[in-house]
């Protein structure tokens, strides 16, 4: 598995000490707040419950799992809700936990539907930011790492449901994939 990684972008050190950081900048805004932490299946598990257990204040977990209409075509922009919320987050803060903002498509479908929900605030956490892509306008309030445009695995990530369980992140090689 190892083998097929071309470099480690971030390693579980440099990942555990950047959660620590963002986990303290969400405590001290969230202290009373009692949000609903949203996680965006299957690949901000990771993520969502490494970061979890570093928030000290009250919260409810969560999660959705979307999906694009039309996986083949990457850019197809159209998004669809395949796991509901369990929550009715009507005037709850909410934090969209997710792993990877790219073409911004995801995002900006789910705030546009926790807001119809009546959210009383929605904002969105992410571990990756890949801010070259961005096809609609999404800005995370609290990002790991900005990573370049490279197709990024670990963590949570993954390429064909493989590599999630690596701890790290990093760039999967072409040659994996290009075939
Ligand atoms: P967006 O809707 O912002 O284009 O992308 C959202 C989803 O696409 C992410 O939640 C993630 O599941 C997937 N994605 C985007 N870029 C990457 C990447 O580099 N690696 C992996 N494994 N998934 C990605
Ligand atoms: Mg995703
Ligand atoms: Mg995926």
């Amino acid at each position: 598995m190892n083998n097929d990684i071309e470099k480690v972008l971030y390693t579980q050190d440099q990942i555990n000490e950047r959660l620590d950081q963002l986990a303290t900048t969400i405590t001290n805004k969230y202290q009373n707040e009692f949000p609903v932490l949203v996680s965006v299946m299957t690949g901000a598990m990771v993520f969502t419950t490494d970061m979890m257990k570093r928030l000290a204040f009250k919260l409810n977990l969560d999660y959705v799992d979307v999906s694009s209409y039309d996986e083949s075509s990457e850019s197809s922009g159209q998004v669809r809700l395949v796991q509901d919320l369990s929550h009715d987050i009507t005037n709850r803060p909410v934090i969209i936990m997710e792993d990877i903002i790219d073409t911004g498509h995801t995002l900006h479908y789910l705030k546009k539907l926790l807001a119809d929900r009546g959210a009383k605030s929605i904002e969105i956490c992410a571990l990756l930011d890949k801010p070259d892509r961005r096809e609609v306008e999404v800005e995370g309030d609290y990002i790991g790492f900005k990573v370049p445009n490279e197709f990024i695995v670990g963590y949570g990530l993954d390429y064909d449901g493989l590599y999630r369980n690596l701890p790290y992140v990093g760039i999967l090689k072409r040659s994996v994939y290009a075939d």
